[in-house]
């Protein structure tokens, strides 16, 4: 699929993420591991999380698809790693608002090289590919908060 025309140098970092993704690769012990997929795109990511005492302590993924979803998760997984569960949550909906086109979120530095993807929300066909490493850590924390619970 094309990649939509954003601003060059938010487009070049999403294809400098896309080249060289950060934390690509299996975790060998991970808490979480969800699959998702995109069938308009079919972009797939497989994104693993390791958890301990409400702080994401390690991430990583594996996947294949267009530039702007796996440079998302890239960009994704560059902000989770050392942070707490509730931040990892409150980036998704953050991220997830931005993508479609609230300009407060859309203003917020704490999104990092995320804001780069901000122009994919005039694509409306592509912010699946964009919120698809979002949707799986969404999962994930989820699936995370009923093991949580589980535990005596
Ligand atoms: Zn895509």
């Amino acid at each position: 699929m094309e990649t939509p025309q954003l601003n060059s140098l938010y487009q070049q970092l999403i294809l400098e993420h896309y080249k060289k993704p950060r934390n690509k690769g299996e975790l060998a012990d991970p808490t979480a591991e969800i699959h998702m997929r995109n069938p308009t795109c079919g972009d797939e990511v497989n994104l693993y999380l390791r958890v301990e005492e409400g702080m994401v302590v390690d991430v990583g993924f594996t996947g294949q698809g267009c530039s702007i979803s796996q440079a998302s998760v890239s960009m994704m997984t560059q902000k989770l790693k050392g942070t707490s569960v509730d931040d990892a949550v409150q980036l998704a909906q953050k991220f997830t608002r931005m993508m479609h086109g609230d300009a407060d979120a859309a203003r917020d530095r704490s999104l990092g090289d995320l804001r780069s993807l901000q122009g994919v929300s005039k694509f409306p066909v592509r912010i699946k590919c964009a919120l698809l490493g979002f949707d799986a850590l969404q999962e994930a924390l989820k699936a995370e908060a009923a093991v949580e619970g589980s535990r005596p």
